[in-house]
């Protein structure tokens, strides 16, 4: 079992800073300089630059262009320093940061002597010795308190990704040193949280793995943390050096990561985890995996699932459910859910991806082929079944190889001054989402030439809900990566928490929707189990039980899988 930090990866600074340059970048103004590297993490540097967003450092001052000053902040001299280039200046500066900067100032104007508990050279440090009036000065361990005079009066601030028990012990020694002494715990919550996190998951686990590059301070401190409570602690850069990991007889890895770590490094040494974790297991075990692995890469789980889900909302309808119908359903998601994942790419590029989407990069040749067949398929069995059902079929195919390979034939398309269907807020959950219904709902509904009822306006409401749910899951997992290459989910517009309502509200709303429709249409409470399986599920994933990849699309496809065993479980009892 692979148990993930829930704070593993960007803190809240380091995305608010990306978020503004992502922000500057998209409404133009020339080249973005940062004062120094945004990240300390040469995948984003690389990322970043192919948007024209560039280090500052090593460059003479440029003539055009914005400049942004990275979480970090820096000294009143600096500023003042960047503001002479004559460019506009923007302040990424992160708010726990600036906090530390305002208590420096305030503190250093009373006379009072400064010392910051942190690492001598590291840029936030620099820029917090700069608002000192020369009072400051750096304290990395108890020989550094040594030097510190008795008679002084000081201010002890801290570093903010500073280890918390460090910043403890030398805050009392040095309180027990000077004559006057105040003493402000600077470290940020994101930090504290990190750190909290990674000792408890630590303490619960057989070997905890950290995330993160050597040259990351923060990583380092993680590394050395987890280490005090025991537990065997592997320190990795990418999924490349798990390999040499000695995880024999371990069955519980906890995995965190550092606060510059990008979300696709974290899920890809989490997939290469499961997997080595696999084959320290019996032969059975491991094919099984495999199996399943296939099965859901190519989309044959997710079909299972659709056909389950249709199942579903014939119970709803109290309409039998139809076998060439259910395969030619299952037949086009397949193509259209294959032709996404083959074009999903984005601005990621091979290295850059989670394992899994290098499968469909490695594979998609053998991949196309499937999706056309499985294209045809669906087409096929819907000529057959009406003309109808076929022109549904062919327009949701048509719809859904669009949105995936917009970006490629989109030039053509883009009468609107670039504007591109991928811009409309939260145009992806609502289009799978509606693309599902039809599919499930409307397309049967027409070809039965059955008159519209309140029971089919509460089976359209019950298969979007569920498909919108599953697709904000989705948008979770990937939302850092949705924020790099720009895209318009709603965790990327709304942050995480305020998803995290929406998805609740969805939760909650659509069970509602079946128990309030239960009672009049004698409707069966049984297809309420779904919601009861995705609230399970959304509980388990915010307590850090991680599944890697595609395990995790698969376990969110598990509620449609739900919803077609409780209504043949109930059909089957003679009840449905
Ligand atoms: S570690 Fe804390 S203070 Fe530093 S950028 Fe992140 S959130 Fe801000």
């Amino acid at each position: 079992m692979i148990k993930l930090a829930r704070s593993a990866g960007f803190c809240m600074g380091v995305k608010r800073a990306l978020d503004i340059v992502l922000e500057l970048s998209r409404t133009g103004g020339g080249p973005i300089y940062t004062d120094g590297p945004l990240i300390h993490n040469p995948q984003i540097i690389e990322l970043l630059e192919r948007k024209g967003i560039r280090s500052l450092a090593g460059r003479g001052a440029p003539s055009r262009g914005l400049i942004v000053i990275r979480a970090h902040g820096v000294s009143p001299e600096r500023r003042e320093a960047l503001r002479r280039i004559g460019l506009p200046l923007h302040d990424a500066t992160c708010p726990d940061v600036a906090k530390v900067q305002a208590i420096v100032n305030k503190y250093a104007r009373r006379g009072y002597e400064i010392a910051i508990i942190g690492d001598r050279g590291h840029a936030e440090v620099e820029g917090l010795l700069g608002y000192s009036r020369g009072l400051g000065r750096v304290i990395s361990g108890p020989e550094d308190v040594e030097a510190l005079d008795r008679g002084a009066k000081v201010c002890v601030v801290a570093q903010t990704t500073q280890d918390v028990r460090l910043f403890q012990k030398l805050a009392e020694n040095i309180s027990a040193r000077v004559s006057e002494c105040v003493v402000c715990d600077t470290i940020c919550r994101s930090t504290k949280e990190r750190q909290r996190e990674a000792i408890a998951l630590a303490r619960s686990v057989d070997a905890m793995v950290v995330v993160g590059g050597r040259n990351s301070a923060n990583t380092a401190r993680l590394v050395t943390i987890c280490g005090e409570t025991g537990v065997t602690v592997f320190h990795v850069e990418s999924e490349k050096d798990c390999d040499a990991l000695s995880l024999r007889h371990v069955n519980r890895v906890g995995v965190t990561a550092g606060a510059s770590t990008p979300h696709w490094v974290i899920e890809r040494v989490v997939e290469r985890l499961g997997a080595i974790l696999s084959l320290e297991r019996r032969g059975a075990t491991r094919c099984a995996r495999l199996i399943g692995q296939g099965l859901i890469r190519t989309h044959l789980y997710t079909a299972l699932a659709a056909v389950c889900l249709y199942m579903a909302a014939c119970l709803f309808q109290a309409v039998p459910a139809q076998a060439p119908l259910a395969l030619g359903l299952g037949a086009c998601i397949i193509c259209v859910h294959l032709a996404h994942r083959i074009a999903g790419r984005g601005l990621l590029s091979h290295g850059e991806e989670t394992l899994t989407q290098e499968y469909y990069h490695d594979h998609r040749k053998s991949l196309s082929f499937l999706a056309v067949a499985s294209g045809g398929l669906s087409l096929w069995i819907a000529a057959r079944v009406h003309n109808v059902l076929f022109i549904c079929y062919l327009a949701l195919i048509v719809m859904g190889l669009y949105y995936s390979f917009e970006e490629k034939i989109g030039k053509c398309v883009r009468w609107n001054g670039g504007w591109s269907l991928r811009t409309v807020p939260a145009s992806k959950d609502i289009f799978v989402a509606t693309a599902w219904m039809v599919a499930i709902v409307l397309g049967p509904r027409l070809v039965a030439h059955a008159p519209w009822t309140f029971r089919a306006t509460a089976a359209c409401g019950y298969v979007f809900g569920l498909v919108f749910i599953r697709s904000i899951f989705h948008d979770l997992r990937t939302i850092h990566d949705d924020t790099i290459v720009g895209k318009e989910t709603i965790p990327t517009l709304m942050g995480i928490r305020g998803t995290e309502l929406i998805l609740g509200g969805a939760m909650v709303g659509m069970c509602a929707l079946v128990l309030a429709s239960a009672i009049p249409m004698g409707l069966k409470i049984a297809l309420a189990v779904p919601f009861a399986y995705s609230a399970t599920y959304f509980a388990l994933s915010r307590r850090r039980f991680a599944a890697g990849g595609v395990w995790c699309d698969a376990l969110a496809d598990g509620q449609f899988i739900m919803a077609g065993m409780s209504a043949l479980i109930w059909s089957a009892a003679g009840q449905g």
